[in-house]
């Protein structure tokens, strides 16, 4: 579904992505770990051109995206859903216009987009919130709302950039439950940037550490974290341990 080539990104001088390769079949959910700074961001968010590779190739399916215009990424993009760290949620938008927005700039009228909306809002245990102001949300909830509004467009590929790395701990059991619940139910290719060590080795196909913007070690989670090769997946081992 996903090939990724020489991927490369310096910013200023500073190498960030080291000519990264990687590669995602469909129905996979891959995790990316690896300390802060390495290019776990700069990476995930090259996949749509959030961020602008400097060099490298990227295909999704038989799209090169890497060489689309910016016309003809925003259809990618509603192929490639986003979870960002920090909700990104429009504030004075309500919980159910916040999923339906994406709808709507798609072409779908108001009511088929809010309808729609709820329903995603339900895959994500927030049926009754449609009508709250995302103000009032607490951080979990925000985030599934977040990941509602990803849902919602039925996209192939769902891309999460630590999703509850700005949750209170209480918090994050509350969305990787939510997530785990979808990863069962709907299979939907996913890509997860986490620092969740249990989660990763319990939900994930794929595992790929990072570090100073290379991979240095992928495999299944069984492999990487009982017999990991790299000094990162020794870490992520004891941690486990
Ligand atoms: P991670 O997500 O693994 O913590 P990032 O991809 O956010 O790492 O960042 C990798 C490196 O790139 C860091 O040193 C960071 O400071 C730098 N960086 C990221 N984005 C930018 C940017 N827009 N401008 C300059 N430097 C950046
Ligand atoms: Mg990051």
């Amino acid at each position: 579904m996903l090939r990724i080539k020489g991927l490369k990104k310096s910013f200023n001088n500073d190498i960030v992505l080291d000519e990264i390769d990687f590669e995602l079949r469909s129905g996979e959910i891959t995790a990316v770990m690896g300390p802060s700074g390495c290019g776990k961001s700069t990476f995930i968010r090259s996949i749509n051109r959030l961020v602008e590779p400097d060099d490298g190739e990227i295909f999704f399916r038989d799209i090169p995206v890497h060489q689309l215009t910016q016309d003809k990424l925003e259809g990618v993009r509603q192929n490639i859903g986003f979870v960002f760290q920090h909700f990104n949620l429009i504030k004075r938008l309500d919980v159910k216009q916040n999923v339906a927005l994406g709808l709507i700039k798609k072409g779908y009228s108001v009511a088929e987009a809010c309808e729609k909306a709820v329903l995603a809002l339900a895959d994500v245990g927030l049926a009754e919130m449609g009508d709250a102001s995302v103000l009032n949300l607490s951080g979990g909830e925000k985030q599934r709302v977040g990941i509602a509004r990803a849902l919602v467009l039925e996209p192939e590929l769902i891309l999460f950039d630590e999703p509850t790395a700005s949750l209170d701990p209480i918090l994050v059991r509350e969305v990787l439950d939510v997530l785990e619940d979808i990863v069962v139910r709907k299979r939907t290719s996913m890509i997860i940037v986490t620092h969740e060590v249990t989660f990763a080795r319990r939900v994930a196909d794929q595992v790929y550490f990072m570090d100073k913007g290379k991979f240095v070690e992928s495999g299944k989670p069984t492999t990487v974290f009982e017999n990991p090769g790299s000094w990162i997946g020794k870490k992520y081992k004891k941690i486990i341990n």
